[in-house]
């Protein structure tokens, strides 16, 4: 056996808890959207948001002063939730994906790494389908740390085992605050969203723009659509 293999399984953390059922809901919703369009569509696809958590989702390294290494130091950006929120009510699932190499590291325990995960799932209303993160070294070979793509294509298999449905890499994007995440994202042939134009709101606005012009909704009902979800934060 090598070395990352005594690490598996490979540290999914799935949280259930207050977000399934309202997602076979959406799910349901989803079908009905495109059974208005029947066209060859045999497969739902659906749109996936892949999500950095530190510096992206909670406060970092340089909001923060110093790493999150427990559910104490957990602080979601402002406006977060309701942005995440806004994503799920659209049918979008989304997927956390962190590098947690401060556990090889012997800087936090994984029951730590655990519970800052789970702090921050709470912050943000349940609004993960899952979180995954790499908790090995830097220095060790792992197949999941960013760069690499191992946590997308795990949790990617993993949506389709839970779900059905298809989810194409050209519907989804990837948001992060970091070099490896962008390259991880290009690793992936997944768009790249720095993470302070997304807390602004701006791949919303246009997700928005692109469901209403499909949709043929006038302007007024793009800000009733808005003003529903509770807007989008300012941070
Ligand atoms: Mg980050
Ligand atoms: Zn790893």
């Amino acid at each position: 056996m090598n070395d990352w293999a005594k690490w598996t399984p490979k540290i999914p953390v799935h949280f259930e808890h207050g977000s399934t059922e309202p997602l076979r809901e959406l799910s349901s919703r989803w079908r009905e959207h495109h059974q208005t369009y029947p066209k060859e569509i045999e497969v739902i696809q659906v749109p996936v948001l892949y999500t950095d958590i530190d510096g992206t989702i909670r406060w970092g390294k340089d909001e923060l002063g110093r790493f999150v290494n427990t559910k104490d130091d957990v602080r979601v950006f402002d406006g977060v939730p309701d942005l995440l929120w806004a994503y799920k009510n659209l049918g979008w699932r989304i997927i956390g994906v962190s590098n947690q190499g401060g556990v090889a590291l012997g800087h936090m325990t994984m029951a730590d790494c655990f519970g800052a995960m789970g702090e921050t799932q709470r912050q943000c209303r349940g609004a993960f389908d899952k979180i995954v993160f790499c908790a090995h070294s830097p220095f060790h070979e792992c197949p999941c740390r960013k760069p690499k793509i191992g946590m997308i294509v795990d949790s990617r298999q993993w949506l389709f085992q839970q779900y059905g449905d298809s989810y194409p890499m050209e519907l989804a994007v990837f948001v992060g605050d970091r070099p490896e995440d962008e390259t991880c994202a290009a690793n992936a042939s997944l768009r790249f969203i720095n993470a302070i134009h997304w807390r602004r709101g701006a791949h919303l606005d246009e997700v928005l723009s692109e469901r209403n012009r499909k949709l043929g909704f006038t302007r007024n009902e793009h800000e009733e659509v808005l003003d529903e979800q509770g807007g989008v934060g300012d941070s």
